[in-house]
C-alpha cells in the first residue's frame, strides 16, 4: 500500500459542485455575519435534524463554551474522563470546575449511577458526551437534573443525525453542542452549532457569538466572535446533499467490520443499542490482551508500521492531563471503566472513500496477528 490509511477522511464532494456556491458568494459579496448560506444552513439543518433551532459557530469548542456561558453556568459541573479535551477546557474557559465521574462500561457514557454521589452544593450543571454517537442515559440523566436542578449541556460532536425511537438525539438536556470539524461525520472544514429548545436562547447565543452586539449601538453582553462564514456554511449546504448516502455508507463498512470480528476472543465491539438510528461515526474495538494474546498498543504499532492510522480515542484520559490530574475527582482508583477502556480502546478506519481491500487489509492484520 502506497498512501497512508488514516481513521478518519473528510466527506468531501466533488469540486465542480461547489463552485456555483462560491461563485454565489462572490457575487453577493456577503462573507460573514450572517450572510444567506448562513441563514439557509440553519434552517436546512433543523429540519434535516429534526430539532427546532440551529445556531452556527465557527468550530464546537466555541460553541461549547458558549453554550456555558448562555446559561450562565458557574461552581462546578460533573463530566466524564472519557472525551476529547476540548468537552472539560470548555469548563476552564468559563473558569468552572470539572467534576469526573466514571463511565458505564457498555456505553462508554457517563454513568448516571455515578452522578448523584458526586453532586455537592457548587454543581450548576452536568455536561456529557454521546461517545462515540451512542446516545446517553438520557432519561435518567434528566432525571436527576429535575431533582437537584442542574443545568444539562450535551457534547453531541459525534451525534449528528443520530435518532433515538425516531427522535433525535439533540432535542435531550438545556442545550445540545454538535462539531462540523473536518473529522467529524458532517463537515463544513471546521465547524459547530448549538442545538437550542426556543427563540429566547436562541436569541442570547446569537448575541453571544457577535461581540454581544444587539444592533449598532447596543451591547448585550461580553460576547466572543463564534460566527460561521459564508463559505462554510455554504459547504454545508452542499455536504446535505450527500450525508444520506455518506451515512449508508458507513453503515456498510461498520457491518463488514462487525460480522468478520463478531465472536474473536478478546475483542468487544461497540454495543449498537435497540431503537438507535446511529450514525456509524466511529469504528472502536476493545483489545483485552490476556485473552487475545497481543495488547493494544502492539496492535497499535504493527497498524502503524503498515501506515494505516489507527487511533486510540480516547486514550489518555482527559484526567490523565496536566490541568485535571490534580483534581479530586481524577483519581485513577474512582474511574476504573474508563481507565480500563482507554488502555484497551482502537479506533480503526472508517469513512466513505475506505475501499473493500484496505478494509480487508484492516481486518486482515487483526485476525493474524491472533494467529501468531
Ligand atoms: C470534535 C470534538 C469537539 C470539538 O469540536 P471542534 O469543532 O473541533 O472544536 C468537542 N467534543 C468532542 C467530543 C469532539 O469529538
Amino acid at each position: 500500500m502506497s498512501n497512508p490509511i488514516p481513521v478518519t477522511s473528510p466527506l468531501l464532494p466533488p469540486l465542480e459542485e461547489f463552485l456555483p456556491y462560491l461563485e454565489e458568494i462572490w457575487r453577493s459579496k456577503r462573507l460573514t455575519n450572517g450572510g444567506p448560506f448562513h441563514e439557509q444552513l440553519e434552517s436546512a439543518l433543523a429540519e434535516y435534524l429534526g430539532v427546532e433551532h440551529v445556531c452556527l459557530f465557527s468550530n464546537g469548542t466555541l460553541a461549547l463554551v458558549t453554550a456555558l456561558q448562555a446559561l450562565r453556568i458557574t461552581g462546578e459541573v460533573i463530566t466524564t474522563p472519557y472525551s476529547f479535551v476540548a468537552t472539560a477546557h470548555s469548563l476552564l474557559w468559563n473558569n468552572v470546575k470539572p467534576v469526573f465521574v466514571d463511565i458505564d462500561p457498555v456505553t462508554n457514557n457517563l454513568d448516571p449511577k455515578r452522578v448523584e454521589e458526586a453532586i455537592t452544593p457548587a454543581t450548576t450543571a452536568i455536561l456529557p458526551v454521546h461517545c462515540y454517537g451512542i446516545p446517553c442515559d438520557v432519561d435518567a440523566i434528566q432525571r436527576i437534573a429535575d431533582t437537584y436542578g442542574l443545568k444539562v449541556i450535551y457534547d453531541a460532536a459525534h451525534a449528528f443525525g443520530v435518532r433515538q425511537n425516531g427522535v433525535s438525539v439533540l432535542n435531550h438536556g438545556d442545550l445540545s453542542i454538535l462539531s462540523f470539524h473536518a473529522t467529524k461525520v458532517f463537515n463544513t472544514f471546521e465547524g459547530g452549532a448549538i442545538i437550542c429548545p426556543d427563540k429566547k436562547i436562541k436569541q442570547r447565543i446569537n448575541y453571544l457569538k457577535n461581540f454581544g452586539f444587539a444592533d449598532e449601538v447596543t451591547i448585550m453582553a461580553p460576547g466572543i466572535n463564534g460566527k460561521m462564514n459564508e463559505v462554510q456554511a455554504a459547504f454545508g449546504m452542499l455536504q446535505l446533499r450527500h450525508i444520506e448516502s455518506a451515512l449508508q455508507i458507513r453503515k456498510r463498512i461498520f457491518d463488514r467490520y462487525r460480522s468478520a470480528l463478531t465472536g474473536i476472543d478478546g475483542i468487544t465491539l461497540l454495543h449498537q443499542p435497540q431503537g438507535v438510528d446511529w450514525n456509524y461515526a466511529y469504528c472502536p474495538i476493545l483489545i483485552d490482551d490476556a485473552r487475545f494474546g497481543v495488547s493494544r498498543d502492539e496492535m497499535y504499532d504493527r497498524y502503524r508500521a503498515r501506515e494505516i492510522l489507527v487511533r486510540r480515542y480516547f486514550y489518555p484520559l482527559i484526567t490523565e492531563f496536566p490541568m485535571y490530574r490534580n483534581l479530586a475527582s481524577s483519581d485513577a482508583t474512582k474511574l476504573p471503566h474508563a481507565h480500563r477502556i482507554a488502555s484497551q480502546v482502537l479506533c480503526l478506519p472508517i469513512f466513505p472513500d475506505l475501499s473493500l481491500e484496505q478494509q480487508d487489509t484492516i481486518i486482515d492484520i487483526l485476525l493474524s496477528a491472533r494467529e501468531g
